[in-house]
């Protein structure tokens, strides 16, 4: 029978388990009405990646009835060996916190009140103000006539949500704009 990392440490535990309580000469029964009300019990489990930087610790996730019920460290991967830092760790609110918003907000200047948009109204938002700011600010040459070809005043901070792909497009539309200044979360 092929037993991996967590399959032993499972069937490890439970044997002590049965072992020492049955020395005890406790009976099981409430042991495993305890087991059958725990929120991974039944479900499937499913080997994926942490989304949130370039470390790619993988992660086991708990799923049942088509919904993530629950999410921890993969003790069978060498890189992270079970363990998550605090971003890996809340992988499951990701999709069950009930303030994770589902549609764009939008501000407007000095107001105090947020409105929904549409994702057309706001890409079409940002797009303009991004072609206004580089058709102001854009510098083809600087003090010394040396040709630069870039735009100081627009910023770039990459999402800990973007997987490494979708960096590597950020970065080249950026540099297509002459964007010089960014920096990434997922630097860790
Ligand atoms: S964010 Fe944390 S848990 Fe996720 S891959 Fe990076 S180090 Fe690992």
């Amino acid at each position: 029978m092929h037993c991996n990392r967590r399959g032993f440490m499972k069937l490890s535990g439970a044997a002590l388990t049965c072992l020492s309580l049955g020395q005890l000469g406790n009976a099981l029964t409430p042991v495993k009405a305890y087991a059958a009300g725990l929120k991974i019990d039944g479900a499937k489990e499913v080997l994926t990646v942490c989304p949130f930087c370039s470390v790619s610790c993988h992660i086991v996730a708990y799923v049942k009835n088509g919904k993530l019920v629950s999410s921890e460290g993969d003790p069978d991967y060498p890189i992270n060996q079970g363990a998550l830092c605090a971003k890996g760790a809340a992988m499951l609110t990701m999709t069950t916190n009930e303030h994770r918003l589902h549609k764009p907000l939008y501000r407007a200047p000095y107001s105090e009140q947020w409105e929904e948009k549409s994702w057309d109204w706001v890409i079409e938002r940002i797009a303009r103000r991004v072609k206004e700011t580089r058709d102001k600010d854009f510098l083809e040459t600087n003090a010394k006539g040396h040709r630069v070809n870039r735009l100081d005043s627009m910023f770039l901070l990459g999402t800990s949500h973007a997987d490494n792909e979708e960096c590597a497009l950020f970065h080249q539309a950026m540099k297509g704009l002459g964007v010089v200044h960014m920096d990434h979360q997922a630097r860790i």
